[in-house]
């Protein structure tokens, strides 16, 4: 089968999937979660193993070239281990990463990177352990940290660090940042996302204990509770950040240049002089960065969404189970083509974020 470039309708080369491996969690993030966790999808509504690479083999041909595995937590999915490994025989795809909470990184990471894993992001939105314990709900601290040790120890490259950032939260961003200093590792700032039930989106159901925007404890912020106080737009957390490593005399953060990590995809990179790794910026909300976009996503039910704020949804599943892969290849383009310009970001989404794929 001839390879070649799938281009949407404004131009832009798409080249990265996003795999939705499972929408189960070990953890409850009070901005992903609902404290109940999301309702368990029957296993033949699931892609399989099989279904998920024979679908990268097809899009392959249609300019495929970096996957990313998601969801929930694709750690506990036990067909995570098989699946890299037939992904990582497709010869178009040259890149393989995997963003993941760490819990089950010490243990699952020789595996892992022995079926052809290139490299990990770990979320970690604070170094304070209460404070880490209440926004994942069911999580520890220890536990990320060792997924970053063991991520840098089994040779993963780049090991990046994903922080949502959220006001009310007033996270010790610095100290996050500083973890760039003595490690290689590359600590990117999200802003907070409004993605979660569209019906309940800016009107939290818990109010008047939770209106939108106080600052509180973690368990009072859910999905369904964004609020747009809550995000610290990039260009005022990287003055923050910069101003403390003035006063801790580590010096501002200055511009890495050309010597952004791999995959460095929308962030924006900065480092403190002398630094290992790098501090990132990725400003969904505050700057758009649609015009770059290079990627689709399939979620583990086996829908493809063009956007991650859209709630437009192409269903490969069922041509897949039927072994049509012409039909396969016909909705992915179609969803391609309807891959829109750019999106509103403050409406919110149908699905939580674990059940798209972050
Ligand atoms: N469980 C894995 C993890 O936490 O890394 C992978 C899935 S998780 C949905 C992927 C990323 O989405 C995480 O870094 C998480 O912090 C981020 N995320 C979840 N909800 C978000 C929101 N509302 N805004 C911005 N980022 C969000
Ligand atoms: Fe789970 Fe990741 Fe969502 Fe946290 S952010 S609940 S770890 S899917």
């Amino acid at each position: 089968m001839a390879s070649h470039d799938l281009h949407d309708e404004y131009g832009r080369s798409i080249s990265y999937l996003r795999i939705s491996v499972t929408d189960k969690c070990n953890y409850r993030c009070v901005y992903c979660m609902p404290a109940e966790g999301v309702a368990a999808r029957g296993h033949d509504e699931l892609l399989s193993a099989e279904e998920i690479a024979r679908f990268v083999r097809l899009v392959a041909q249609e300019g495929i070239r970096r996957i990313r595995l998601t969801g929930g937590e694709p750690l506990v999915s036990h067909r995570i281990v098989p699946l890299i490994r037939e992904i990582r025989a497709i010869p178009e795809i040259e890149d393989i990463s995997l963003t993941t909470n760490g819990a089950l990184l010490p243990r699952l990471a020789p595996e892992l990177r022995d079926a052809g894993l290139d490299r990990v992001n770990i979320s970690l939105d604070t170094l304070d352990a209460d404070q880490f314990a209440r926004i994942t709900r069911l999580g520890r601290l220890e536990q990320a940290l060792a997924g970053i040790d063991a991520a840098l120890a089994f040779g993963f490259d780049p090991v990046k660090v994903n922080t949502v950032v959220v006001r009310r939260l007033k996270q010790d961003t610095f100290g996050l940042a500083r973890l760039s200093i003595d490690r290689p590792v590359h600590v990117r700032f999200i802003e907070y996302m409004p993605i979660g039930s569209e019906e309940t989106i800016g009107a939290c159901k818990n109010e008047p204990h939770c209106p939108p925007g106080v600052s509180g404890a973690a368990p009072e912020l859910h999905p369904e509770a964004w609020d747009v106080t809550d995000i610290v737009p990039s260009d005022e957390l990287r003055e923050q950040i910069s101003e403390a490593g003035k006063r801790a005399g580590v010096g501002p953060l200055l511009p890495v240049g050309e010597h952004a990590p791999a995959g460095a995809g929308p962030a924006q990179y900065w480092r403190f002089a002398g630094a290992q790794g790098t501090v990132g910026f990725i400003s969904a909300m505050s700057n758009h960065f649609c015009n770059r976009c290079n990627r689709l996503r399939l979620t583990a039910d086996g829908k493809l969404r063009p956007c991650l704020f859209s709630d437009d949804e192409y269903p490969v599943r069922d041509a897949l189970r039927a072994s049509d892969d012409a039909r396969v290849l016909a909705i992915y383009r179609d969803a391609v083509h309807h891959k829109p310009l750019e999106h509103e970001t403050t409406d919110g989404t149908a699905r939580f974020m674990s059940q798209i794929g972050g």
